[in-house]
């Protein structure tokens, strides 16, 4: 089942790659009309699946996606899955982000912590609803080329941290919003801890290319109230907290 996945996984990135050839890659990227291929994305990708919230549907119509994707993935930023980034990473497909932001109900008085900024595209995106984002990437080359992207983009109320995300960012908590972009164990004890009273946290639960379920906590009164949202396809929670060190391979 395991590698029935990865082959599958594999197949995607190979197409995508023929794909991103065949359309041209780098050249003629000018004669993208990047707008309309945005705007086509978020009415058949994203509202057509059922987000209605109208200041996500905002951010995404906003947000310049191929700005996030290395040069050669530019012409395919706005298909319907995902594309590497890089170091073994990928920058999720739009439907994903759309969906977990939407999960937040983030309005612009809210603090968010993200887990796994890659290519920092989500954090643009919640940038646009949020007063604050924080966001932590452990792969440094990762983090560092995130953090200038979105300078140049004047994403001023986003600040970037490289380091193991599982411990979160308690200089800045609580949080309103909390969310994981890569697929953890179980939810880590410092975000709950981290998490506002009220407060909303997203996350994949599951193991590496294995079942994951994306889940949906919320802390009302002290306590947690979980709902299970979707089945879904992340890369793993990297560091001594990862789903290697608990299943032990
Ligand atoms: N949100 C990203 C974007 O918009 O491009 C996509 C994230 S990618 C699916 C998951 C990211 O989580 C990777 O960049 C990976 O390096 C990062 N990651 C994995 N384990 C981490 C950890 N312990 N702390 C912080 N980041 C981590």
């Amino acid at each position: 089942m395991r590698q029935g996945i990865i082959l599958l996984e594999l197949g995607i990135l190979l197409m995508v790659g023929l794909f991103s050839g065949c359309v041209g890659g780098n050249k003629g990227k000018d004669a993208w009309d990047f707008a309309k291929l945005r705007e086509k994305m978020v009415e058949q990708q994203i509202e057509r699946r059922g987000i209605k919230d109208k200041s996500v549907l905002k951010a995404m119509r906003t947000v310049e996606r191929h700005r996030f994707v290395p040069e050669a993935q530019q012409s395919s930023a706005y298909n319907d899955y995902p594309l590497p980034i890089g170091e073994g990473q990928t920058i999720s497909q739009p439907y994903i982000v759309a969906l977990m932001t939407q999960l937040l109900a983030l309005d612009k008085k809210d603090t968010v912590l993200e887990v796994g900024t890659g290519s920092g595209y989500q954090a643009a995106v919640l940038a646009e609803l949020a007063k604050e984002v924080y966001t932590i990437e452990i792969i440094e080359p990762l983090g560092k080329s995130a953090q200038i992207r979105l300078k140049d983009l004047n994403y001023d109320n986003v600040e970037v941290r490289i380091g193991d995300g599982y411990a979160g960012w308690p200089e800045h908590a609580p949080f309103d919003g909390i969310i994981v972009t890569c697929a953890c164990p179980s939810a880590p004890k410092p975000l709950v801890e981290q998490l506002a009273e009220g407060g909303r946290m997203v996350i994949p639960i599951g193991g590496s290319l294995s079942y994951q379920m994306m889940t949906l906590f919320e802390k009302r009164d002290g306590l947690l109230h979980k709902k299970e949202i979707s089945g879904c396809v992340f890369v793993p929670l990297l560091g001594p907290h990862g789903w290697q060190t608990e299943r032990g391979d």
